[in-house]
C-alpha cells in the first residue's frame, strides 16, 4: 500500500461496486466493481481548492453555531 492510498476511504455498495472517497474533499472519486480499478482514479484525483475552501468555511460555521447553542444559552432561551 502506498501512502497515497490512505488518502481515500473505500465504501462497498449494495450493488457490488466500491466507492473511493477522498478524505480531504469528501468527493467520490470513482466507483468500480474491482477495488484495483479505483487506483488510477485515485492517482489522478486532485482536490478542488475552491471545494476545500468552501468545506473549511462550512466547518467553521458549524463550530460557531455549536458555540452559540451552548447549554447556558439554551437554558436562557427555554426560560423565555
Ligand atoms: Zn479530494
Amino acid at each position: 500500500m502506498t501512502p497515497h492510498e490512505s488518502d481515500y476511504v473505500h465504501r462497498s455498495n449494495p450493488n457490488g461496486t466500491t466507492d473511493s472517497i477522498c478524505k480531504s474533499c469528501f468527493l467520490t472519486v470513482a466507483s468500480a466493481i474491482w477495488e484495483a480499478d479505483l487506483d488510477s482514479a485515485e492517482r489522478e484525483h486532485k482536490c478542488d481548492p475552491f471545494r476545500l475552501k468552501s468545506l473549511r468555511k462550512s466547518v467553521q460555521r458549524a463550530n460557531e453555531a455549536a458555540k452559540s447553542t451552548s447549554p447556558r444559552r439554551m437554558k436562557q432561551s427555554l426560560a423565555c
